[in-house]
């Protein structure tokens, strides 16, 4: 371990010396050893087109010497205009207002802010928020207060604020009682929201993909009698977006997927391609215009040091031309990792195999308790690491999430990974 530098996620009591990466290209990672590995999980997710995609990299540097950065307030600039315009018009009605922020957990806080004050501003004191378990927001207060209480926020506990958790509607493939599960988590919103709905500023979800709480996934019709619900029921629907937006879902946007539009949609990740911290957090003018007053205590007074940083601009600008480029590869790859997982579907050890989009998983049956902190998370990234990829199971689920520029020779040679690694821990009685 560095003796200076504080690692994320990481007890560096225990933890193993992390591996030094030299240099990126496309899908390949390059150690200071020269050892060479596929990027299978798009750097926690971020990486879109591949990295140092010269595209953005060109664009950085170009805007980095006509202006780095300026104030935005009071200020504002052609990057951030231009953003807000492509990003208004690719995401349809009815979003047409773009909040800048720094990351994924920021968007969230706006958002929650938004809606919060939205019914403030109304004269509506509502004073909690309705969210699912197993979801993951972020990690500041905010998004840990409408995430799942997970070993990540226990210590915390007393300091989150009240939410009310519902379960998710977690589906995979051949599954037969998806309706049947949708329709109890959908009686036991509408009993919350009857009850109490009047108090609910809005509805928190990862749209068809929880992420850190291990690749659950849900259907899009989940999604829309969601959608039919919370206007039924006069509150507000936030889609935090920050994993499966930009392509990630196999469509521009889970929403465009689903075919749902929340009031509130909070975007990160793979906004700048992977290169740059930058959020956005977008709504429709109706909710703006409750903040559209003479009255300062009606102003949403939020904002960050960086806002709407013109190379983050710039560089989501060049982002959403890739995405255009790289479309036939996003919305292809679903029918792809179907094709592979056909092979482990199978596989004893293996359960509830699922894709959506870009993204497949699987759960591992082991003898300890599912969960983080399951031990096959570090066996398993030890074996892929020897066989030149970078996997990173989330406890005892297993996921791909690769970059959209991957090869189908290079896919191919994930799973042929998995497939070993998984043969292994057979023999080892791992799994
Ligand atoms: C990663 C993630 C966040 C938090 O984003 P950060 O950039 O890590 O703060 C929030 N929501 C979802 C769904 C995420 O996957």
């Amino acid at each position: 371990m560095h003796p200076h530098i504080w690692y994320p996620f990481t007890q560096a009591k225990v933890a193993l010396e992390p591996l030094k990466v030299k240099s990126a290209q496309g899908v390949w990672l390059e150690l200071e050893t020269g050892h060479k590995m596929i990027d299978c999980i798009s750097s926690w997710w971020v990486n879109t087109y591949g990295h140092c995609h010269p595209k953005i990299a060109e664009a950085i540097y170009q805007q980095a010497q006509q202006l780095e950065q300026v104030i935005f307030a009071g200020f504002t600039h052609d990057p951030a205009e231009q953003l807000a315009e492509k990003l208004v018009e690719k995401l349809g009605a009815p979003f047409n207002r773009v909040f800048f922020s720094d990351n994924g957990s920021t968007a969230v806080e706006v958002g929650l802010k938004i809606a919060y004050q939205y019914w403030v501003n109304q004269g509506q004191a509502r004073s909690t928020f309705l969210a699912f378990d197993g979801a993951y927001h972020g990690d500041t207060f905010g998004a840990m207060s409408v995430g799942a209480r997970s070993l990540f926020s226990a210590v915390f506990s007393n300091l989150l604020f009240n939410v009310e958790f519902v379960p998710f509607p977690s589906t995979h493939w051949g599954d037969r009682t998806a309706e049947e599960t949708e329709a109890k988590v959908l009686s036991i919103l509408e009993k919350v929201l009857d009850e109490r709905g009047d108090r609910i500023a809005g509805i928190i979800i990862e749209p068809l993909v929880q992420g850190a709480g291990g690749m659950r996934m849900c259907r899009p019709q989940f999604l829309q009698k969601l959608r039919a619900i919370a206007q039924s029921f006069n509150t507000l629907l936030i889609f935090d977006e920050v994993m499966t937006g930009f392509g990630r879902t196999g469509d521009w946007f889970a929403c465009h997927k689903a075919g749902v539009s929340p009031d509130i949609l909070c975007l990160s990740k793979g906004i700048t391609g992977g290169f740059l911290p930058f959020a956005v957090t977008v709504c429709s003018e109706e909710i703006y215009h409750a903040f559209y007053d003479d009255e300062p205590l009606k102003t949403l007074y939020h904002g960050h040091s960086y806002t709407a940083n013109p190379l983050g601009c710039a560089a989501a600008l060049a982002g959403l031309e890739l995405m255009t480029e790289y479309e036939p590869q996003f919305r292809s790859m679903e029918a792809k990792h179907y094709a592979q997982l056909a092979q482990l579907k199978d596989h004893p050890a293996v359960e509830k195999l699922r894709v959506t989009g870009t993204i497949a998983a699987m759960d591992l049956v082991t003898q300890e308790r599912s969960g983080y902190l399951n031990t096959i998370s570090l066996e398993i990234r030890q074996r892929a690491i020897a066989k030149g990829l970078l996997l990173r199971p989330l406890g005892n689920v297993l996921y791909i999430l690769p970059p959209y520029c991957i090869r189908d020779a290079e896919l191919s040679q994930i799973y042929q990974g998995i497939e070993e690694i998984l043969t292994d821990l057979s023999k080892d009685f791992l799994i």
